[in-house]
């Protein structure tokens, strides 16, 4: 699997401003991040930019289109004149399925990590990196860096959102997450109500006590009550 990962803005054009903060400052750790991570899971990553330069929309696309990727993913910050604006969206170009597919499929896994204020949901939009790459595409709108809340996240916690942005696109290409970024894991201790229960699994035999944050598969499901069963018996 080919992913090719577009940092947005970059060297003249720093993108929005907000907060202390350029968009272009922000999109490029993330995006070298999430490339990281899905490197670590076998998918082969090629990147607009890796380093603070300037490259115009088309030649973003051509890029794209030379590495032959089977998808692509825009990352981005929000912005508005109005500072109570926020939330996070992600965008597919218009009449695209599978796009919308993998617009989905981000736009759920930051929701379901719970780093977001609003969820604004999936649009469709003519952008030029959606309409003129030639493999399924989506932009994401991490938040806004407009708002106080919004920059909070994207300033503190761009670890946290390259994980979702990750396991977002490695659930549309069907590869199942395996943790493992280069920074701290935060999801790596079980929350308080769940500590006694993940004890008494691992000590049972029942699970690993492992990546306790992580969506269980079916099969994972089932082979925990498979080895619950053996032991009530
Ligand atoms: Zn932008």
């Amino acid at each position: 699997m080919k992913v090719f990962l577009d940092a947005g803005h970059g060297g003249k054009d720093p993108g929005a401003l907000g907060n202390g903060m350029q968009e272009k400052n922000i999109t490029l750790p993330v995006t070298l991040e999430i490339g990281e991570i899905l490197k670590r899971h076998g998918v082969t990553v090629g990147y607009t930019r890796t380093t603070d330069t300037f490259m115009e929309l088309s030649d973003r696309a051509n890029k794209a289109n030379n590495f032959g990727a089977d998808i692509f993913v825009s990352i981005h910050c929000n912005a508005f004149n109005n500072s109570s604006a926020k939330g996070v969206e992600t965008y597919s170009h218009i009449g695209s399925v599978k796009g919308s597919r993998l617009a989905r499929s981000i736009q759920n896994s930051i929701l379901s990590s719970k780093l977001y204020t609003v969820n604004r949901g999936t649009k469709t939009a003519n952008f030029a990196v959606l309409r003129l790459t030639n493999m399924p595409a989506a932009l994401v709108e991490m938040a806004f860096i407009t708002n106080g809340e919004d920059a909070n996240i994207l300033k503190n916690r761009q670890n946290e959102l390259a994980i979702a942005i990750a396991k977002g696109i490695l659930s549309y290409l069907g590869i199942l997450y395996k943790g493992g970024n280069t920074m701290t894991n935060t999801n790596d201790t079980p929350s308080e109500w769940a500590k006694e229960a993940m004890e008494w699994a691992k000590k049972e035999g029942i699970c690993d006590g492992t990546r306790p944050k992580d969506a269980a598969t079916r099969e994972e499901v089932v082979t925990v009550l498979y080895r619950f069963s053996k032991k009530v018996k």
